[in-house]
């Protein structure tokens, strides 16, 4: 039978109705049988992430105070779940021992891991599922880099198509056996391994949102949804700041050629967004998206001949690699070439940045800018059109947005445009508006 693995994130774990719900989503799709589970996020604004408690647990106990108060609470999310969906699953005596174990110092990766072992551990049991361990097949190579042979060791716990399986995400163990967790939001990485081991057709992804907009809702009114997407269109988007999805897991199902679905566990007759290796002849916009982010440097040079001067660029970009500082663009042109990079990098290295751009490669003039955002429009079917740049930079001119840097990759996967931080909404505004203006349909 084939095969969907479904991750379900923090929201969607997070009160013992929110199981219910996932079971309702299960019974729907018999499909559904890798189950991939967060630690339980917010019920509430005001509510702490259960995994931030858990750091702060740790954090505490570090410090050698006491971690009762934030222990409780994360104790008293678990058991409640456990009580109301009548589970007895043991938590309560598990969760003495773990108590035991952060104030005996055990290490920070371990602790952030238990919410999604505990969550695991509840669902597994509420869903008379086969519980996995990602420590026994999910394995971190000594450079923190995921081991490919994961897959197989994974694929061989999920062997069996008519059993369904629950698997904690976000950890896995490192060479020494260790747990170790990956960054932050880690879990969708764990779903997409998960998906790819199990040969999955599907991988959805279920959050709290019916998938992805084409605009940031608190920048543009309503935004329309993105019902399709493809991978590499939602690369640059997320790098570009638009978030839903942890920009990691794209490539285990990406290399394996398999669809992600993102969902929404409160809204599941929604058909949120596909993100697929490659889209349909005819989309509704020629767009996917308009997406950005604030605060960039530029260092702009200019020097007569530059186009002639051999080493001239390894030079310049070298010695942002001299000061460890990584660069987003580099637009130039005959005589001139900038450097962009986010100003959070450049920090205090400002002027030691602009003393060694002054004596390793003696231009005529070194501009320095802050306070610049930049601004990606992304869409494959920008490819194949002309004119598109033309409304972009009407769009702009027309809202009174001087833009300050141009730049198009050779795939024409997008055009982005730096405009100074003061002008970004309104560049965004009027790109979206612009570039949705008409639909093909
Ligand atoms: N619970 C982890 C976090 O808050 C991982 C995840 O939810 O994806 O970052």
């Amino acid at each position: 039978m084939n095969r969907i693995a479904s991750k379900f994130g923090g929201s969607s774990v997070a009160d013992h109705r929110q199981f219910l719900k996932i079971q309702a989503i299960l019974e729907k799709d018999k499909r559904r049988s890798v189950i991939v589970v967060s630690a339980p996020g917010k019920r509430h604004s005001g509510e702490a992430k259960l995994t931030d408690l858990l750091y702060l647990c740790h954090e505490l106990a570090k410090k050698g105070m006491p971690v009762d108060s934030p222990f409780s609470l994360i104790r008293d999310r678990f058991l409640e779940i456990e009580k109301e969906l009548k589970l007895n699953a043991g938590i309560a005596e598990e969760m003495e021992k773990f108590h035991r174990q952060i104030v005996d110092g055990v290490d920070r990766d371990f602790i952030a891991s238990r919410g999604e072992y505990f969550s695991g551990r509840l669902m597994a049991k509420f869903l008379n599922a086969v519980f996995v361990e990602p420590g026994e097949a999910i394995f971190f190579d000594k450079a923190g880099r995921l081991d490919p042979k994961s897959y197989d060791a994974l694929g061989k716990l999920f062997s069996d198509p008519s059993k369904r399986y629950v698997m904690p995400g976000f950890y896995g163990a490192d060479a020494k056996g260790r747990i170790k967790t990956f960054s932050r939001g880690g879990s969708d990485i764990s779903g997409a391994i998960a998906a790819r081991a199990a040969k999955a057709e599907l991988y959805e992804n279920w959050t709290d949102v019916s998938g992805l907009l084409m605009a940031d809702p608190r920048i543009v009114e309503n935004p329309h949804p993105l019902d399709i997407v493809s991978y590499r269109e939602i690369r640059e988007l997320s790098y570009m700041g638009a978030s839903v999805f942890h920009d990691e897991a794209i490539a285990p199902v990406r290399e394996a050629g398999i669809p992600i679905n993102i969902r929404n566990t409160n809204k599941p007759d929604d058909a949120g967004t596909m993100i697929v290796s490659k889209l349909p002849e005819v989309t509704r916009y020629d767009i996917a998206g308009v997406a950005g982010k604030k605060n960039f440097s530029m260092f702009s040079v200019e020097k007569t001949m530059m186009n002639k001067e051999v080493g001239f660029a390894r030079k310049f970009l070298e010695l942002f690699e001299n000061h460890q500082v990584s660069i987003e663009h580099c637009p130039t042109s005959i005589d001139t070439m900038s450097v962009v990079v986010a100003s959070e990098e450049i920090g205090d290295k400002s002027e030691a940045i602009r003393e060694d751009v002054l004596r390793i490669l003696q231009p005529d003039n070194l501009d320095t800018e802050h306070e610049l955002s930049l601004i990606a429009v992304v869409g494959e079917g920008m490819a194949r059109q002309s004119g598109m740049a033309a409304r972009v930079f009407k769009a702009l001119a027309d809202a009174r947005v001087n833009v300050r840097i141009i730049d198009q990759g050779a795939s024409e996967l997008n055009i982005i445009v730096g405009v100074a931080n003061g002008d970004y909404e309104k560049a965004i505004r009027a790109l979206y508006g612009e570039m949705t203006r008409t639909t093909k349909d």
